[in-house]
């Protein structure tokens, strides 16, 4: 659906969808059969977005970034949503976290980021913490004016080509009435840094070739100049800058969703069955009318909790909305188009059960399910004392 787009934001809309049909999917099936990005295809890949003037486009302008809205942004996560995100990783969108850099740090990690010479990874999930952050082990003592890091962070995407990760620790508790709570600050760790070490992580049935990594940090030291916002401050930059972030999942989903639905619609159209397409039985076509406004749905509200976001309004339930709403539509979305192709959308030489797999794990980062209906029923109780 394209309701009151511009001009520009279809020009948007238009690049990025042949850059990812262009550039992307001839690449597809050697990743999924490799279970990695050969070296030179990531370069190319990278080249070619900062040719477009595309890479880091989540950044603001001054910093070097294209200064897309968040509505625009989105608009560009749902495109490349249509490809592989092993291989859509190097169209490099930084985590815009970074804007908390400060001093010496924009010249170390911001501006080599947005420009493409240095890749970030972001650290949060331990094997002991996931949806419950705030239990992190993964811990930082003061000690001769250097904090010294130690614990373990795993599922970290992209880790196998960072050269530095945000990495988020505890540095300490506090004692409130609804029990101990941790002090989280975010740290900025380059790759080879003594004690910090990168190691594979598991074998993931969704998205093969966007591995997850395993993060060591033993007695790792490391020096004030290394915090990334405040001291204690993990969370205020957390929030003010991963907030939107959120957004991502929501309209990616959207894409891929819209790329499965693509196939599903031309089978029906082509598939004869009974001395007619399948699409004409009402069966399948109904299928086919559930899908679409199933995913138009998700779309419009992935694109106004963007534009929320942009009018600088509330939209911590609308995110959530939309990130849970469109990754449960995509899992409706792929398996109906698998039961739609029959035997042939189980069989590897069509895209559709890697769609299916893929789609899996839309419901669980970044948030499970469970975690945004959480923030969902909170918002809307919260007003209310309850
Ligand atoms: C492929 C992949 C890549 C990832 N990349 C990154 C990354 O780059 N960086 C990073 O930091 N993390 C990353 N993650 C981690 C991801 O964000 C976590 O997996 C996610 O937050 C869930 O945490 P968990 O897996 O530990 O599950 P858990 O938190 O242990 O949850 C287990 C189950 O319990 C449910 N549950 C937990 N709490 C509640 C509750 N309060 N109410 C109801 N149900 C609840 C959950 O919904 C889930 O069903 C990645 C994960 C995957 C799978």
């Amino acid at each position: 659906m394209q309701y009151g787009l511009t001009d520009e934001q279809e020009m948007i809309v238009s690049t990025v969808r042949s850059f990812v049909e262009n550039e992307i999917y001839p690449h597809e099936d050697a990743v999924e059969r490799n279970g990695e990005v050969a070296p030179e295809i990531a370069a190319k890949i990278k080249r070619k977005t900062i040719e477009l003037g595309f890479y880091a486009c989540n950044f603001p302008e001054e910093v070097g970034g294209a200064g897309l809205s968040h509505h625009d942004f989105a608009l560009v996560e749902r495109e490349l949503g249509r490809g592989s995100m092993a291989l859509t990783h190097f169209f490099g969108r930084p985590q815009n976290i970074l804007m908390a850099c400060e001093g010496e740090q924009r010249e170390r990690y911001l501006l080599p980021a947005v420009r493409g010479e240095r890749m970030d990874a972001l650290a949060m999930t331990e094997p002991g913490a996931g949806s419950d952050i705030r239990s992190m082990k993964c811990t930082a003592r003061r000690e001769g004016g250097d904090w010294v890091v130690n614990g373990t962070k795993h599922f970290i995407s992209g880790a196998e080509h960072a050269d530095f990760v945000i990495v988020f620790v505890a540095t300490g508790e506090d004692h409130t009435p609804r029990g101990m709570k941790k002090r989280i600050t975010a740290f900025l760790v380059d790759r080879g840094h003594p004690g910090f070490a990168i190691r594979d992580g598991y074998r993931s049935v969704s998205h093969r070739g966007y591995k997850n990594m395993v993060l060591d940090f033993d007695d790792c030291r490391l020096a004030d100049a290394q915090v990334l916002g405040e001291v204690d401050g993990g969370f205020t930059v957390m929030n003010t800058w991963l907030y939107a972030t959120r957004i991502t999942v929501a309209a990616m989903a959207v894409g891929r969703a819209r790329r499965v639905f693509d196939h599903a619609l031309h089978y029906a159209a082509e598939r004869q069955q009974f001395g007619q397409p399948i699409g004409k039985f009402q069966g399948v076509g109904f299928q086919l009318a559930d899908m679409i406004t199933e995913i138009d749905a998700a779309d419009l509200l992935t694109l106004a909790a963007a534009e929320r976001l942009d009018r600088a309004l509330p939209a911590n339930r609308e995110i959530a909305s939309a990130e849970l709403y469109a990754s449960e539509m995509l899992a409706r979305v792929t398996d109906a188009a698998i039961q739609l192709h029959g035997g042939m959308g189980l069989m590897d030489d069509l895209p559709l059960e890697r769609f299916w797999r893929d789609a899996r794990v839309e419901r669980i980062w970044d948030g499970t399910s469970e975690i945004q209906r959480h923030i969902i029923a909170r918002d809307l109780l919260r007003p209310l004392g309850a």
